[in-house]
């Protein structure tokens, strides 16, 4: 192949505070060679999973901290014969929760980008930890390696002012920055760019729905992020998994007022107790469908309430696009398996926004089916629906296979 060299192969790495993802992919052609998952990093049980050619190894053992993970990633590789020395990688793409109003693009990790990235901390403090201690593993380990940031907010940093700011004391954005960064950034510019070549145009003006675990929408605007529903933190917006979304702020005080309860307590319910969770008791998807299909009712309500507040989004931002959407995409976990929720959302948009589903392709798209994308729509619907499988990683492999070439 043509520019191919035994080099080629590139790095992604996703850090948590006690885990280490990573895959192996060799560049131009996307090919992963390798993946595996260092999990309870800092435990005396901690473990890891590697995949490769469809294989599935699990390895015990005591793993003290992100560079022990590291020093074992790259034994793998190595006794695995994915690559031969560690000259072969010329690229590290770490996937990086916030980049505050610093960064709207991916960039080249430096001492000055660490800094940031660690001073940053106070808005990504359950992620950054663990992301920084990723980085830094990876520079004490590969020292002359190219490492590249990628930030889940910075596909959002094109909103505009309005779109942004909360309407607080402006004091507070000043002083703290507090604002909207929304998240999620990397799978939205993923799918804005798949819809861009799908489309054969730049300008493109979509209503992207992220529907996993975590939730959010985003409004591309002329092929910009233009608004979207998460803000100063992943709270924000739909009701998610374990995730409150969007409430009255005064359900806060009122609750600590009640209960005693202290606010990092509360913060916690809101994060993880909330959301379907807290409305029927299952947070995963599929549970809490099989006790709305029991007739269980809060398995019910809590159905219908996460489907509308996903319709309520898709309605504002249709509004806000002045009713020119180029096509609502359907992604993540949720919407790129569920036949049933993506029946019932398009449902509650049909006659409002003039669409018609094309019920074949919708009950031929997910897991178990025949495909994994397509259009659910029919060719006179007003607007038209993609599910199309998102790939966070794979974006953060070609922003940093980008940058590494053009150094
Ligand atoms: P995250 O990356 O935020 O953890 P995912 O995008 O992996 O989330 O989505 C996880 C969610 O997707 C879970 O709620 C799960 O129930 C749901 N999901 C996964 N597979 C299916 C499926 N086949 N049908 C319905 N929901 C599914």
């Amino acid at each position: 192949m043509e520019g191919y060299d035994k080099m080629d192969k590139y790095l992604v790495i996703n850090a948590g505070s006690s885990s280490l993802k990573f895959s192996l992919y060799e560049m131009p052609s996307e090919k992963l060679l390798i993946n595996g998952y260092f999990e309870k990093i800092g435990f005396e049980d901690s473990f890891w999973t590697i995949k490769i050619n469809g294989e599935k190894i699990k390895k015990e053992g005591y793993l003290l901290n992100h560079s022990d993970a590291v020093n074992r990633m790259i034994e793998e590789l190595i006794d695995n014969k994915v690559i031969d020395s560690m000259d072969e990688i010329c690229g590290i793409g770490h996937r990086v929760l916030h980049g505050g109003e610093l960064y709207s693009e991916s960039v080249l990790i430096t001492d000055k980008v660490l800094d940031d990235i660690i001073d940053l901390t106070k808005l990504g403090p359950l992620h950054h930890p663990g992301e920084i201690a990723g980085i830094k593993a990876m520079m004490e380990i590969l020292p002359g390696v190219n490492q590249v940031a990628v930030f889940d907010t910075a596909f959002h940093q094109s909103m505009p002012k309005r779109n942004y700011m909360y309407a607080v004391p402006y004091e507070w954005y000043l002083k703290y920055k507090v604002r909207k960064y929304g998240f999620h950034g990397t799978s939205h510019k993923y799918i804005t760019e798949y819809m861009k070549d799908k489309l054969g145009r730049d300008d493109v003006n979509l209503i992207i729905c992220h529907v996993g675990s975590g939730a959010s929408i985003s409004c591309i605007k002329d092929g910009k992020c233009f608004d979207t529903s998460m803000g100063l933190t992943p709270l924000d917006g739909l009701i998610m998994g374990t995730r409150s979304g969007s409430i009255d702020p005064s359900i806060i005080k009122f609750i600590m007022d009640e209960t005693g309860m202290k606010i990092d307590d509360i913060d916690n319910e809101l994060n993880k107790k909330s959301g379907l969770l807290g409305v029927c008791g299952k947070n995963d998807f599929r549970d809490m469908l099989a006790l709305k299909l029991d007739g269980d009712k809060l398995g019910m309500l809590a159905y219908d309430m996460f489907r509308d507040s996903i319709v309520k989004y898709i309605a504002d931002y249709y509004f806000k696009l002045d009713g020119n959407v180029d096509a609502i995409v359907f992604t993540a976990g949720v919407l790129e398996n569920n036949i049933k929720i993506r029946d019932d959302i398009i449902k509650c948009l049909s006659n409002p926004m003039g669409i018609k589903i094309n019920m074949n392709m919708n009950n031929n798209i997910g897991y178990g089916h025949e495909l994994d994308m397509g259009v659910i729509t029919d060719s006179d619907s007003k607007v038209p629906v993609y599910v199309v499988p998102t790939n966070e990683e794979v974006m953060i492999l070609r922003d940093t296979y980008e940058i590494v070439k053009s150094r």
